[in-house]
């Protein structure tokens, strides 16, 4: 039943997860509470959002931005959680 990390990054970079219904939503939010590499990608999100536009005015961050950051993250995410490789 728990949301999968890498489910929850791929919400948090896509920012679909307004979409989500309540239970989701509930679902991300305690997931996020009780799970650090997801918290810390929130954070990074949140602050690549910020800091991006504050350095280079008004751009948002691109998909591929925050594409490129989701993988490094599920990378991380990944070899945490008992891959194979590396
Ligand atoms: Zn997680």
């Amino acid at each position: 039943m728990m949301m999968k990390c890498k489910e929850v990054s791929h919400l948090i970079a896509s920012g679909s997860a307004e979409d989500l219904g309540f239970m989701k939503r509930m679902e991300l939010r305690i997931h996020l509470m009780m799970c650090n590499h997801c918290q810390g990608y929130a954070d990074q999100i949140k602050a690549l959002g910020k800091g991006a536009r504050r350095l280079v005015g008004a751009n948002e961050p691109t998909t591929e931005e925050l594409q490129k950051l989701e993988n490094e993250i599920c990378d991380k995410i990944c070899s945490h959680g008992g891959g194979t490789h590396h």
